[in-house]
């Protein structure tokens, strides 16, 4: 696999020869948003997008294959080879945000107005990658060169105002000063708390989206905090507003999924055992699978609490190869380290016992047929029973997992 920085590099090429195209053709034309962010702050940006003065129309017109994601707002897709794709948009001012979503209708517009348009002053600025003199290449209208420095997160202009717009950028605030480790600006702080009923208006898709960004970030625990202190904890998790420090989602390695970061934040908030899945699946717009994951986790957890220490060894090794038990592991090590230890103990023992935590099965539904058994319901639990002799180490070669699978077969009368 290429490096990622040559990934990175290629993209960066990409965007600047769309620049250049644009620039050649009269236009103007800047990188523009996260990745001139991400660039000052000496971080690798997850995309470079284009921002100019030509309207769809004449971005297409300019380029060998586009694709017109959201023309009337603006965007245009420019593909390049290997599936590589930049995003070109035109500079543009918003009006009403009437559903809360997307704003109704746009107008194209300068540089300047479309710098003011934007949520935060550090993802305002634009940048000439043409520009020779690199003192001069940021092009910044709304001080988002000094927010970078003073490493703040605060609205353009009046912060009441931005977040009446459009309230999903109290969690982008969040999120921002979370992964770049900034602070929120204080004003634009006081906006979010004094408005934070107004989530309620904001999709819960999109909620969810922002909530999964925060919770699988190695800063988890820091947006937990300010959700909370800010008050927005209420109206994303759709129950009551909690102060409880997240411990347990500190707790948690760098690289932990969404299903387990809301398995530790919900043991943050509710304590042990209670349980908020069916909430915060509709709250968060999980889906199944993150739903079921999460859930999961923490059964398997109250398990790990005792009742599984009761079960045989098949049993036991049947847990232990189940979804969800590594996370329950992780988090049994943050909140009974003590019992976790024992549980590793006991792993590293069911390994030694029979042929090892997760053998393969000696027979399958096929090997019973060739047997001669007839297929029915019957199959499953014989080769339950033969698997769980395999696991405990009653059964070690086929010949005799076979002779099982008769006796059993013979017990219920097939
Ligand atoms: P990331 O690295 O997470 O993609 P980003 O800054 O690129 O960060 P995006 O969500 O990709 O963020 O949006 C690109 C740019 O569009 C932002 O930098 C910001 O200028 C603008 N933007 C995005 N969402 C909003 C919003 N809800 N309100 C105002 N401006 C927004
Ligand atoms: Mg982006």
């Amino acid at each position: 696999m290429a490096p990622l920085a040559s990934e990175h590099d290629r993209a960066r090429r990409d965007a600047v020869e769309i620049v250049r195209t644009l620039r050649d053709h009269g236009h103007a034309a800047y990188l523009a948003g996260g990745c001139v962010r991400d660039e000052l702050l000496g971080l690798t940006p997850t995309d470079y997008d284009v921002a100019t003065d030509a309207v769809p129309s004449a971005i297409t017109s300019q380029f060998d294959r586009t694709s017109e994601v959201g023309a009337a707002f603006g965007v245009v897709l420019v593909h390049h080879a290997r599936g590589r794709v930049t995003e070109v948009a035109t500079f543009r001012k918003d009006f009403e945000y009437g559903d809360k979503r997307r704003p109704d209708r746009v107008e194209f517009t300068d540089a300047e107005h479309d710098a003011r348009r934007r949520d935060f002053t550090i993802n305002a600025l634009f940048l000439d990658p043409l520009e020779p003199d690199a003192a001069r290449q940021v092009i910044d209208f709304v001080g988002g060169q000094d927010d970078l420095t003073r490493r703040l997160v605060r609205a353009v202009g009046d912060p009441d105002e931005r977040l009446a717009e459009d309230h999903l950028r109290a969690l982008r605030a969040v999120r921002f000063a979370c992964r770049l480790g900034f602070e929120i600006d204080p004003r634009t702080a006081d906006a979010i708390r004094a408005h934070t009923a107004d989530l309620a208006g904001v999709s819960r898709e999109r909620i969810g989206e922002e909530l999964r960004k925060m919770l699988t970030h190695p800063a988890r625990a820091r947006a937990a905090n300010w959700l909370q202190n800010l008050g927005l904890d209420a109206p994303a998790l759709g129950e009551a507003r909690s102060d409880a420090a997240p411990d347990v989602l500190g707790g948690l390695g760098e690289a932990a999924s969404f299903p387990l970061a809301l398995a530790a934040w919900a043991i943050d908030r509710h304590g042990l055992g209670v349980a908020c899945g069916p909430a915060w699946r509709d709250a968060l717009c999980l889906s199944n699978d993150e739903r079921d994951m999460f859930e999961r986790i923490l059964e398997t957890l109250g398990e790990l609490r005792g009742p599984w220490f009761d079960l045989d060894v098949a049993g036991q090794k049947r847990a232990a190869a189940a979804g969800g038990f590594a996370e329950a592991r992780a988090l049994l090590g943050i909140i009974d380290p003590s019992r976790a230890a024992g549980l590793d103990e006991r792993m590293d023992h069911l390994a030694t016992i029979g042929m090892g935590m997760w053998p393969r099965p000696f027979l399958d539904g096929a090997a019973l047929i060739e047997m001669g058994m007839q297929p029915g319901p019957v199959f499953a639990r014989i080769l339950n029973g033969v698997y769980d002799a395999q696991l405990d180490g009653r059964v070690s070669d086929r010949a005799h997992a076979e002779r099982l699978a008769r006796n059993l077969s013979d017990g219920s009368g097939v």
